[in-house]
């Protein structure tokens, strides 16, 4: 699998598993990894890639800490990884748990593989941290990390490379409903918003295919409709499943 050129030195590599895309962002002599996959397996196949695309080194960024963004950051290091603060310490708290459910999960679909490489992947958390923005120097290309507002989850960072490409994390999802198990349903069409106002190009989801601020604007409506039809105690008008509502239902007391 390949990484697709969607702007000029700006890729992304949409991965069979999980439907999960990664980016790379290539300046003069330095790139940029986002997210990192569910193990070092995974991520070794990652890195290869990316050295199939630049011999520069590279430094990481990970938009949030569910697993498949991040569990593969220790196949990167010595690197610098970037992340919110709110990321790195989600993924400490909440790591084990996450490993323990998605080895449950593989096991249950015959994948003894892969549930062993999740099984030993370790947990590396971003070391530089940002609390609101980051403005990074990727070979001489201007990079903007940047945290909208609690959306997905209470922490995720939105990458802005400077002539229009943005990488969503699950703050945009495509080819399915957006995850709310940790979300905050009464924030995330505000930050959404924000993301709506940035996006010039193309908009990466965290998973599925390439969109664009149109298809950003239609994702914050949906939102918007979640949150009227939990108001109105309707689960079944909204605009998702009855479980993504149900699930949806049970995080607006905690948004
Ligand atoms: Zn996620």
């Amino acid at each position: 699998m390949t990484f697709r050129e969607v702007a000029d030195g700006v890729f992304v590599r949409r991965h069979a598993s999980l439907d999960l895309n990664c980016g790379l962002v290539v300046g003069e002599d330095a790139c940029l990894v986002v997210d990192t996959r569910s193990d070092l397996g995974e991520a070794a196949d990652l890195a290869a890639a990316v050295r199939r695309v630049t011999p520069h080194p590279w430094m990481v960024v990970d938009t949030h800490a569910h697993y498949d963004h991040c569990f593969g950051n220790a196949a990167f290091r010595p690197a610098t990884v970037w992340g919110s603060r709110g990321c790195a310490a989600d993924l400490l708290a909440t790591g084990e748990a996450q490993r323990a459910a998605r080895v449950a999960e593989l096991l249950a679909g015959g994948d003894a593989e892969a549930a062993e490489r999740v099984r030993r992947a370790p947990l590396d958390p971003p070391d530089a941290l940002v609390d609101q923005v980051a403005v990074l120097d990727v070979g001489g290309r201007e990079v903007v990390l940047r945290h909208l507002g609690r959306g997905h989850t209470g922490h995720d960072l939105v990458v802005e490379v400077e002539d229009g490409v943005v990488f969503a994390g699950d703050l945009v999802e495509e080819g399915g409903p957006p995850a709310f198990e940790d979300a905050f349903p009464a924030e995330w069409p505000a930050t959404l918003g924000r993301l709506h106002a940035l996006a010039r190009g193309p908009v990466v989801p965290g998973h599925g295919a390439v969109v664009d601020a149109a298809f950003v604007g239609a994702q914050r409506e949906e939102l918007l409709a979640v949150l009227s039809s939990l108001r109105a105690g309707r689960l079944d008008a909204g605009p998702y499943d009855a479980a993504t509502m149900r699930v949806a239902a049970s995080r607006l007391s905690g948004g």
